[in-house]
């Protein structure tokens, strides 16, 4: 294509308005009415009201509310917000926002900013075109928010534009889930509810609450937004679907870690700047593997909060990247042959005095919690590995999982070996003991158990425990770790009751409860040690013994996605109060249909691209060859002297032909599945018949962009999309 200098001249524009930096301690979380801000503006006796309910779960009397909202109301003023927002998030995967204003008429001709308690505490947004699964009909489509006080809420700004954003819940009038956090909110409190009964049981009596940690790293990618707006498959699905990989690619391992080239640590500044003012602790930063690659990772933060943070990262990566003229693609593999787009999702458990669970102790007591809580996490990913399989599950993903660089679709746990051993050991029946050297061990060595298996740890592994926590890597950069977590919370909670009951059973009659737990982890190791792999899950090997351990290994989404609606699902997520049968069977249905949509807007994308942009360039190029043959075998009169362009030309025409038919080919098989009326067939059509025939199309474009002349090739290559930035 027409090669335009890259943007360094727009890069000059972006002037950095801060005339000094002030240290981030003296503004973190100041666009947050957080715990000192709620502490300063209320009434002691309100701030006291407050508090009980955000602690003990529990809603709002209409006058606190009002006092609250008054308070938040005069904040938010200050901080120049015109509007408030419902702050949600549906089932896209996103969020959503509606605003209203705060001025509201006050008599002729004038206004006055209201806000009052019953505004802050519920909305009625329309829901009727949010995906809902078919769980309920339009006629009845309103839907309500209701605010969840556990999450600050916050100021958004987005050019001149200031909203007060009021993080809430969003479910129907007949009182179904609509969106990601309601479910989150009640897993999370089914998991605290089966941790803290397991610690009783353990002997700790005076755990209070049990809740979820995370610490979302997220990768995204970088290109100059010149080239972003080039390329209408990156504006429309996020993903190139046509691109010949460049000469060079990540081979020479010389952008991992990397220094940061300016341009984008001045992105990663001003990024930060706005998490910080948002509460975010971002702590990480760094160049990921492929060129233009980097990741993000804040410190971690109970479950619920991280997850809203998580998306605030993504929204906010993308807006300030638009302030220095780049694009941020979140998309799990926007460019292929070039490593994709993962978030690893750092998961563990501490109780209300700030203990990790998933931590080895420094007594044997503590050690035996431990291998409590860390057993009852792999049985529970072993018993429902098809569901976290699903979980991670999308048109996006489908391109990464399994590629030579990210984990394969059999979950698996990594333990490394000294832990390995110490389960071996327990179910041997060599350590039987809370005394034995090598449960007190534990603790004490636990430095060198992290350092030992931290450093070589398994990057292939999908579920690897890494010292003190889990790291589901699996989930796809652009996904809402909503999903993932809510299934992890509640199959944990499960295993974490199940196991407790075999303890029960056994200790009945006995007063040693230790020598229960030991009885009952041995037989447990027994069963879930199938799940453990601490090998390379990349190989062909491991994918033959796979099978030969039962484990689940479904390739693509379509396949998946069943997990979430088998018998066993049901009945658990049922029975922990997280989603009714209804509300499961109707994610399942939005993430088939979320799958198809994903596919069919690429599809067309893929076909307009070829017939608009590729076969124009290369018919104009197949003239300008024919011209030159005929004109040369004029003048020398001569045929073997062009025996190379009419090589050339030939080849050029067979590309174009086979781009034709394969784009005919590919329209077909779309209108046939649309005939269809089941969805998850359809997916599977789509699938099956449609994606193949897409590779096939990429692979002939591909070819024709090594071979058309440069100067008209209508779409911005990989090296100047990866390189130049
Ligand atoms: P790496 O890339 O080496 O895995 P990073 O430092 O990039 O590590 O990210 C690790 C993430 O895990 C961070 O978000 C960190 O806060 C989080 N994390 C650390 N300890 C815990 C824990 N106990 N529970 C949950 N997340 C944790
Ligand atoms: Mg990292």
């Amino acid at each position: 294509m027409k090669k335009t200098t890259p943007t360094l001249a727009a890069e000059r524009q972006y002037v950095i308005e801060k005339e000094k930096f002030v240290p981030v301690s003296q503004y973190f979380g100041e666009d947050t009415f957080n715990h000192n801000v709620i502490k300063e503006k209320l009434p002691k006796d309100v701030y006291k009201k407050l508090m009980d309910a955000i602690n003990e779960d529990k809603t709002l009397d209409d006058e606190t509310a009002n006092v609250v909202a008054h308070a938040m109301k005069e904040w938010a003023l200050e901080k120049g917000a015109t509007h408030f927002a419902h702050w949600f998030q549906p089932m896209t995967g996103i969020t959503a926002e509606k605003h209203d204003a705060f001025a509201d008429p006050n008599g002729p001709g004038t206004v006055i900013e209201r806000f009052s308690g019953k505004q802050l505490v519920q909305g009625e947004p329309d829901a009727s075109s949010f995906p809902s699964g078919g769980i309920r009909a339009t006629f009845e489509a309103r839907g309500y928010t209701a605010w969840d006080m556990s999450s600050p809420a916050f100021i958004k700004r987005n050019g001149i534009s200031t909203t007060l954003c009021i993080p809430t819940a969003f479910i129907s009038y007949t009182g179904q889930v609509l969106d990601k956090k309601t479910p989150l909110l009640r897993s999370i409190r089914a998991l605290n509810k089966s941790a803290v009964n397991m610690l009783k049981l353990l002997g700790a009596k005076n755990v209070k609450r049990v809740h979820a940690n995370l610490g979302p790293e997220q990768e995204y990618f970088l290109i100059d937004m010149d080239y972003f707006y080039k390329r209408p498959d990156l504006v429309l699905g996020g993903r190139t679907v046509v691109g010949a990989p460049p000469a060079k690619g990540q081979e020479l391992e010389d952008q991992y870690f990397g220094s940061i080239k300016e341009r984008i640590s001045s992105f990663m500044h001003d990024v930060e700047e706005e998490l910080y003012k948002l509460g975010i602790p971002a702590k990480t930063r760094h160049n990921e593997v492929a060129p233009s690659q980097y990741e993000i990772a804040p410190v971690y933060e109970e479950a619920n909060l991280a997850i809203d943070h998580n998306q605030m990262i993504m929204e906010t990566l993308k807006y300030v990247a638009k302030k220095h003229r780049l694009a941020a693609l979140l998309h799990e593999k926007p460019f292929a042959g070039i490593n994709g787009s993962g978030k690893h999702v750092n998961w563990s458990l501490s109780d209300d005095r700030g203990n990790n669970l998933l931590n080895p102790g420094k007594t044997p007591q503590d050690n035996i919690h431990f291998l409590v809580f860390l057993i009852a996490t792999i049985r529970a990913v072993y018993k429902h590995a098809d569901f976290l399989r699903a979980t991670v599950a999308s048109y996006g993903n489908d391109h990464r999982l399994g590629a030579n660089e990210a984990p394969p679709a059999i979950i698996s746990v990594f333990l490394g070996e000294r832990l390995t051993q110490i389960l071996e050991n327990i179910e041997k029946g060599t350590v039987a003991k809370a005394t034995n050297a090598e449960i007190i061990d534990l603790g004490i060595s636990s430095l060198s158990l992290v350092s030992k298996d931290y450093t070589d740890r398994n990057r292939t592994s999908p579920f690897a425990f890494t010292g003190n926590k889990f790291e589901f890597r699996a989930v796809g950069a652009s996904q809402s770790i909503s999903t993932q977590v809510i299934g992890i919370n509640t199959i944990v909670a499960e295993s974490i009751d199940e196991i407790a009951e075999k303890i029960n059973t056994k200790a009945r009659g006995s007063k040693n409860i230790n020598q229960a737990v030991f009885e009952v982890l041995k037989g447990e190791i027994g069963y879930i040690k199938q799940i453990l792999f601490n090998g390379d899950n990349y190989t062909k090997e491991w994918e033959a013994e796979a099978k030969k351990r039962g484990l689940p290994n479904e390739k693509t989404s379509p396949g998946a996605f069943k997990a979430f609606v088998t018998d066993r699902a049901l009945n658990l997520f049922e029975k922990y109060q997280v989603l009714s049968k209804e509300e499961l069977k109707s994610r399942y249905l939005i993430h088939v249909e979320r799958y198809i949509k994903d596919l069919e807007i690429e599809v067309k994308c893929l076909n307009t691209i070829c017939m608009t942009q590729v076969i124009p360039a290369a018919v104009g190029y197949q003239k300008k060859l024919a011209r030159a043959i005929i004109d040369t075998k004029k003048v020398l009169r001569s045929a073997a002297a062009v025996s190379s362009q009419t090589e050339l030309l030939k080849k050029i025409l067979d590309l174009i032909n086979n781009i034709y038919s394969t784009v005919k080919d590919i329209q077909l098989k779309v209108e046939a599945s649309s005939a269809l009326d089941d969805e998850p067939k359809k997916a599977e059509m789509l699938c099956s018949k449609v994606k193949p025939k897409m590779d096939e199309l990429r692979g002939y474009v591909d070819a024709l962009e090594n071979l058309v002349d440069d100067e008209t090739w209508p779409l911005p290559k990989f090296w100047e999309m990866l390189f130049i930035c």
